[in-house]
């Protein structure tokens, strides 16, 4: 199956030139967002409640970002998004003493999946993407060529995500939400804490009384069931955070002219299955700034 890219990939891959101005109305999700952005100038580091190591690089010509994520108690981490700079990702890794679980990569753009073999054999960790795209990374060449950059590296991938499965590291895990669309193997990986672990809080509270033991039950029940479009739960557990690759930007939503592309596909993909996030859900997109899923729902022009 032949490849059609079209030229003007080289300019960009998002949909940001033709983004119509804006009418920005700080909230608080969108000044905790510019905040992070504010600190992202080169690479940064922040932490949330759990203590969930997550630093963001954008790597390579077209700075995709590229997420490191571990965790400090165990030292397991996953690496999402390698596009490039794969010594500099090691870098990372060894600085925080963290031990490498997986590489994902939300969708296989040579942008996003340049520095996959490079960063797996120093690592041995095993590689994974969503199958449909791996047409789209077995002509890692022809995106090179019309990129005018060398083909980097490939290796054959055998491990495949899908819909509802979940990647592990330490006490966390990133829940494979397939967002069709910009290519038709996109995924956004929302990340939590692992429910196992809020399972055994739940254990140790020891309610004196047949009301809080009810309590108790009713909460690890809920708990248990918490689906990807779980209901926001304010105050009880931390907020997710979602990485969406290329499929929705901060004011902006991935391209869909390049080949497997589909505008319609997107669309359902980020409303149906995104947008059912809850509003305090950051985002942290394949390019640019932070979001959250609240700024999007409210000021996103191709959302409305
Ligand atoms: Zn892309
Ligand atoms: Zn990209």
């Amino acid at each position: 199956m032949l490849i059609q890219l079209g030229r003007q990939w080289v300019t960009c891959i998002t949909k940001r030139e033709s983004t119509p101005d804006l009418q920005r109305v700080s909230t608080p999700d969108e000044r905790i967002a510019q905040s992070l952005t504010s600190r992202r100038k080169s690479c940064y580091t922040f932490s949330v409640s759990e203590k969930l190591i997550h630093e963001i690089i954008p790597v390579g010509m077209l700075q995709c970002n590229c997420s490191i994520l571990g965790d400090p108690e165990t030292h397991e981490a996953i690496v999402v998004d390698p596009g490039d700079e794969v010594e500099r990702i090691l870098e990372i890794l060894r600085a925080q003493q963290l031990n490498l679980r997986a590489i994902v990569s939300t969708h296989t753009h040579i942008d996003h999946v340049g520095g996959l073999a490079r960063l797996h054999a120093a690592t041995q960790a095993p590689v994974l993407i969503h199958e449909a795209d791996l047409e789209l990374y077995r002509h890692l060449d022809m995106q090179a060529q019309f990129l005018g950059m060398r083909t980097p590296e490939s290796m054959l991938i055998e491990d495949f995500v899908k819909e509802g499965d979940s990647v592990r590291w330490g006490g966390y895990s990133a829940r494979v939400i397939h967002t069709p669309g910009h290519t038709p193997g996109s995924i956004s990986l929302l990340v939590e804490k692992e429910r196992e672990s809020e399972q055994r809080y739940v254990d140790r509270l020891k309610p004196q009384s047949a009301k809080a033991s009810a309590e108790a039950h009713l909460r690890a029940h809920l708990q248990e069931n918490a689906a990807v479009v779980a209901p926001s739960r304010k105050g009880e557990l931390a907020p997710g955070r979602l990485v969406s690759g290329d499929t929705l930007f901060q004011g902006s939503i991935g391209r869909t002219d390049l080949w497997g592309g589909s505008m319609k596909d997107i669309l359902s993909s980020i409303r149906e299955k995104l947008l059912a996030l809850p509003d305090e859900t950051l985002v942290i997109p394949g390019h640019g700034e932070n979001t959250s899923i609240g700024a999007e729902r409210a000021q996103n022009p191709y959302l409305r």
